[in-house]
C-alpha cells in the first residue's frame, strides 16, 4: 500500500515535471519561431530599405516597418538637422506634433538618446519616473522604446516607438529588434543621402547654387510640352546678362567678381516663384523659365529684377564698387514668339542683344 502511494506520488511528480518540460519546450519553440520570423523580417527589411533612394519615402518606410513589426500604434523617426532633431516621418501622430519644433540634445527621451547614442527601453511608470523626463503626452501604458540611428559613429537620428497594441510593455526582444532595424536604416539613409546629393550636384552650378545650363534645357523642353497640353498663359523666358562684367573683373579682381555673381544669383532666386526655374546659363548669364506667365507679367518681373540689381549695394569688406552694377534682360514668350525650345531661346537672345545695343541696363521684349 505504502509503496503504491509513494509510487503514485513519484509518477505524479514526474508527470508534472514532464508537463513543465513540454510547456517550456512549447515556449522555446514559440520564441524560436518568433526569432526566425524576425530574422526573415529583418532580412526583407534590409533589402526593402536599401532599394529606396528617395529620402522621404525611405523615412516613411522605416517608421512603418518599425511600428508594424513591434505591434505598436505609434512611431516616429527624427533626424538631426543643425543641432536639433526634427520629425521626418511618423505613424499615429497628430499633424501638430509632426510639425513641432526640434528637440535638442538632452531634451526629453529623444534628446537623451541623441546625447548619449544609447537606446532607452521603458517598461512601466516607475521606470519612466526614474528617467526624470517631462511627460510625453498620453499613453495606453507607460512603455516605449527609443533607439539611435548611428551613422559614422555619430547619432544622426532617433526612432521612437510606443503604444503597443496588446497593451503589454515592450521588452528586450523588441529593443534588440529595433536596434538591428535602426542599423539597417542608418546604412540606407546614408546611401540615399549620398545619392540625393550627387543627383543635386549633377543639375546645379557650384558657384551660384542655381540650376545649370543642361538642366535649363531639359526643363524648358518639358515645360513647353506641358504648355502644349495644359498651358493657358504660355511661358516666358528671361535671358539675363551682367553689363560690362569684364571691366568689373579687371577693376576689382576675380574674387569680387565671384561675389557679385553670387549676389545677383541670390537676388534672382529670391525674387522668383517656386515654380520658376532659375539657372546660371553661362559665365555671367542667367536664364529663367517663368511657367504660366504672359508677356506683360514677365516684363514686370524682369523690370523689377533689373531695378533691384541696379539699386543694390554689392560692397564686400573693403571693396566698394564705384559704378552701379546693371543687367540687360531679353524676354521671349511661348507661343507668341516661337514654338520650339531652341527658337524661344534664340528669340530671348535676340531681345538681350537689342537691350545691349540700346545702351544696356534695360529690358527688351522680342520683336520681329
Ligand atoms: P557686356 O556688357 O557686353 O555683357 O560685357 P561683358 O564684359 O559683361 O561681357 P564679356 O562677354 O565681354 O565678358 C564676360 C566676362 O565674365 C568675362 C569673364 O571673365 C567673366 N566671367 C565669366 N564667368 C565668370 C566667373 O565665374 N567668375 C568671374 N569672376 N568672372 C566670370
Ligand atoms: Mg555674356
Ligand atoms: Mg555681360
Amino acid at each position: 500500500m505504502g509503496d503504491d502511494v509513494i509510487g503514485g506520488r513519484r509518477v505524479g511528480r514526474l508527470k508534472k515535471a514532464l508537463q513543465e518540460l513540454e510547456e517550456e519546450n512549447a515556449r522555446l519553440r514559440r520564441e524560436f519561431s518568433t526569432k526566425i520570423h524576425q530574422l526573415h523580417t529583418l532580412n526583407d527589411t534590409a533589402r526593402a530599405l536599401n532599394s529606396v533612394l528617395n529620402l522621404d519615402v525611405l523615412f516613411r518606410l522605416i517608421v512603418t516597418l518599425a511600428t508594424h513589426e513591434l505591434g505598436a500604434d505609434r512611431g516616429s523617426l527624427m533626424i538631426l538637422e543643425g543641432d536639433a532633431l526634427k520629425i521626418k516621418a511618423a505613424f499615429g501622430l497628430s499633424e501638430e506634433v509632426k510639425q513641432s519644433t526640434g528637440v535638442r540634445a538632452g531634451e526629453g527621451v529623444s534628446g537623451r538618446v541623441l546625447a548619449t547614442g544609447r537606446p532607452v527601453l521603458v517598461k512601466n511608470r516607475e521606470e519612466l519616473d526614474k528617467l526624470e523626463v517631462k511627460s510625453r503626452g498620453r499613453y495606453k501604458n507607460y512603455s516605449f522604446v527609443s533607439v539611435p540611428i548611428m551613422i559614422d559613429r555619430k547619432c544622426t537620428g532617433v526612432i521612437n516607438i510606443d503604444e503597443k497594441k496588446s497593451g503589454e510593455p515592450f521588452d528586450e526582444g523588441d529593443l534588440n529588434f529595433l536596434e538591428i532595424l535602426a542599423n539597417h536604416a542608418a546604412i540606407a539613409i546614408r546611401n540615399a543621402s549620398i545619392h540625393q546629393r550627387t543627383q543635386l550636384q549633377a543639375v546645379t552650378d557650384g558657384l551660384s547654387g542655381l540650376f545649370n545650363h543642361r538642366y535649363f534645357h531639359e526643363r524648358l523642353a518639358e515645360e513647353i510640352e506641358r504648355c502644349k497640353r495644359y498651358g493657358k498663359e504660355g511661358l516666358s523666358i528671361l535671358m539675363i546678362d551682367i553689363d560690362d562684367f569684364k571691366l568689373f573683373n579687371d577693376e576689382y579682381g576675380h574674387l569680387m567678381g565671384d561675389h557679385l555673381l553670387k549676389g545677383i544669383s541670390s537676388i534672382i532666386k529670391y525674387e522668383s516663384r517656386v515654380s520658376d526655374i532659375v539657372s546660371r546659363y553661362g559665365g555671367e548669364e542667367f536664364a529663367v523659365i517663368l511657367p504660366e506667365t504672359g508677356e506683360k507679367e514677365s516684363m514686370i518681373i524682369a523690370e523689377r529684377l533689373r531695378f533691384l540689381v541696379e539699386t543694390h549695394d554689392f560692397s564686400m569688406a573693403d571693396v566698394k564698387p564705384k559704378e552701379r552694377v546693371t543687367l540687360s534682360i531679353g524676354v521671349s514668350h511661348y507661343p507668341q514668339h516661337a514654338d520650339s525650345p531652341s527658337l524661344i531661346i534664340d528669340r530671348a537672345d535676340k531681345a538681350l542683344y537689342m537691350a545691349k545695343q540700346s545702351g544696356k541696363n534695360q529690358v527688351c521684349l522680342y520683336e520681329e
